[in-house]
């Protein structure tokens, strides 16, 4: 009877048997390959006691009181000066702080979209970006992908027959699927956002943790460079760099859409945390990120290679992979037909679980794709979870 209680935009929402399933991977003795946090041991222990320690001498009052929606103004100064060095070059007064890029993406998604409102993908994408648009009731469209991103001619003539209001990337090392976009492609999908006036979001949580010496141009950055910087907004986040528990990450926006942006925050939430705000803005100026940020290349680096490095030794026959070039996952493909979602009850029973692709896609989930995640995983679990996944086969 409940159920016709429910709005439509809830009742809509699935249950993921994939989420069921993972929180076996809690259960002693099983590797899980499934979660994409990251290694606390990477937490910078030492540093984060010392914001604290600031804050609750010289800051207590701020950091206890209620705060501006906008966020606290020399965290998004210093902000600001993290996103200057990846090419996102804007003012302190364009970055509002968000409790985490997911609800950047929550409060940009309630700020455009209107139900029936197109909102373009990758196949594969982020699933929790999914489930936002399928809030907002967007009809979501998805666009294929290969080793550069999302092919960005598919979604050319996509746009010869679809009004488009958005387009959803994350350009950088992608959730799930690793991948970076070209910088050919970069500036091919900014230019049709130009031509088309759509709006891009980049989302990008995880451009800092490359493996390579290749630094690819931000799409805020092309937009600039294009003059439609307006329709590009682009989000990041400390979770992955520093820690998710913070819940600090930010949006740049453009003033057209800030004035309401911030309206749809104050609706929700008034603003981010006070006290995690000031801790983050006390430990940005100890300067200490960027020698974390060199650890976690290396440390995920070299987990990246270990797991590949056994999945080409044990797996090769079975499924195709490229080396992750940065960021916390590998995406493989089984060579032949095979359901990853119907083997996971056998990995499981074999002690090793990872996220079968289906999850991912919006529409057609291609069975034969898994995600991988090495971040967590000691570098002995990684080569074990690999042959318990071959002794499943
Ligand atoms: N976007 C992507 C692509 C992600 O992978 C994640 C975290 N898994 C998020 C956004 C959300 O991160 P957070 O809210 O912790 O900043």
């Amino acid at each position: 009877m409940h159920d016709q209680q429910l709005a439509t935009r809830a009742s809509e929402l699935k249950p993921s048997a994939v989420r069921e399933l993972l929180k076996h991977s809690k259960l002693p003795g099983v590797i899980s390959l499934g979660g994409g946090i990251p290694a606390p041991e990477l937490f910078d222990r030492e540093g984060l006691e010392l914001a604290v320690s600031q804050v609750m001498s010289g800051n207590f009052n701020d950091a206890f009181q209620y705060g501006l929606s906008e966020g606290y103004s020399p965290l998004r100064q210093s902000v600001s000066e993290l996103c200057r060095l990846r090419g996102v070059n804007c003012p302190a007064e364009e970055i509002y702080i968000t409790s985490g890029s997911q609800q950047s993406l929550d409060i940009v998604a309630r700020t455009l979209l209107d139900p029936g409102d197109v909102v373009v993908v990758e196949r594969p994408t982020y699933l929790a970006a999914l489930q936002v648009f399928q809030l907002a009731q967007a009809n979501i469209q998805s666009v294929d992908t290969d080793d550069d991103g999302m092919l960005v001619e598919q979604l050319a003539d996509l746009l010869t027959t679809t009004k488009v209001k958005m387009v959803y990337l994350v350009p950088t090392f992608g959730n799930p699927g690793g991948k970076t976009l070209s910088e050919e492609r970069r500036a091919r999908v900014v230019a049709l956002a130009k031509e088309h006036g759509f709006i891009i979001i980049e989302d990008d949580p995880y451009g800092e943790i490359n493996f390579t010496e290749t630094r690819w141009k931000t799409l805020y950055q092309h937009a600039k460079e294009l003059g439609c910087a307006d329709q590009v907004i682009y989000t990041s986040t400390l979770s992955k760099i520093l820690a998710p528990g913070l819940r600090i990450g930010w949006l740049v926006m453009p003033e057209w859409l800030a004035g309401k942006a911030i309206i749809v925050k104050q609706a929700t939430d008034l603003h981010s945390n006070s006290m995690t705000q000031i801790v983050t803005a006390q430990y940005l100026a100890l300067n200490r990120l960027p020698q974390q940020i060199a650890l976690m290349r290396e440390f995920y680096h070299k987990k990246g290679e270990i797991l590949a490095n056994a999945l080409r030794e044990k797996l090769g026959d079975h499924i195709e992979f490229s080396q992750p070039k940065g960021g916390m996952f590998l995406w493989a493909r089984f060579r032949y037909e095979f359901d990853t979602t119907a083997w996971l009850s056998k990995t499981l029973a074999n002690g090793v679980v990872y996220v079968p692709g289906e999850a991912f896609y919006n529409d057609a989930p291609d069975k034969r794709t898994l995600r991988l995640s090495y971040s967590t995983v000691s570098d002995a679990d990684l080569v074990t979870a690999v042959e318990r996944l071959a002794k499943s086969l």
